[in-house]
């Protein structure tokens, strides 16, 4: 199921690279933002989970599904929150350097730790069927801040 925020959160940044745990090759690229961006969006006061939102990369005016983990990565010595977005769209390239722009507005879960990677996978792709089936009703993909400017 989906929890929807009271207030959406908002993340705008540049692509870097993440940690190259081989996500893509898992079927699940998970792109990362910058520091700068997590440091203004100020995601210490987000509670570490699963979530979903609307995304748009670059230039586009295109608006995508996304699900999103805010956690604390062990990269880090846990210093520091990090947020990935899995955008819900086969896009066949990478877009590292481009603006991605989120809109969170649903919680789905509480961060877990996986027997195994196959455990994980299987409920990543769980958590896109709900961002999937819950997102269309939802608010929010026609905001401006989903806007090159
Ligand atoms: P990294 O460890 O650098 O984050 P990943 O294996 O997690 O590498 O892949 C993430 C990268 O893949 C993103 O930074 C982006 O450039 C690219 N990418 C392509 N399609 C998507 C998508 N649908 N969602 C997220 N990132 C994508
Ligand atoms: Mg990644």
């Amino acid at each position: 199921m989906l929890r929807v925020l009271e207030t959406p959160l908002y993340l705008k940044g540049t692509v870097v690279p993440g940690f190259g745990r081989g996500s893509k090759m898992l079927g699940i690229p998970t792109a990362n933002l910058n520091e700068e961006t997590l440091r203004q969006h100020k995601l210490d006061e987000t509670a570490n989970g699963i979530y979903a939102g609307f995304a748009a990369v670059g230039t586009s005016e295109d608006v995508y599904h996304a699900v999103l983990s805010v956690g604390w990565n062990p990269h880090f010595k846990n210093e520091r929150r990090t947020a990935e977005t899995w955008i819900l769209h086969d896009f066949g390239r990478d877009f590292y350097g481009d603006e991605l722009r989120v809109m969170i507005v649903g919680y789905i879960r509480p961060e877990a730790a996986f027997e195994n990677i196959g455990t994980l996978i299987q409920q990543i792709k769980m958590d896109a069927e709900i961002a999937k089936k819950e997102l269309p009703r939802l608010s929010g993909r026609d905001d401006p801040f989903l806007k090159y400017v």
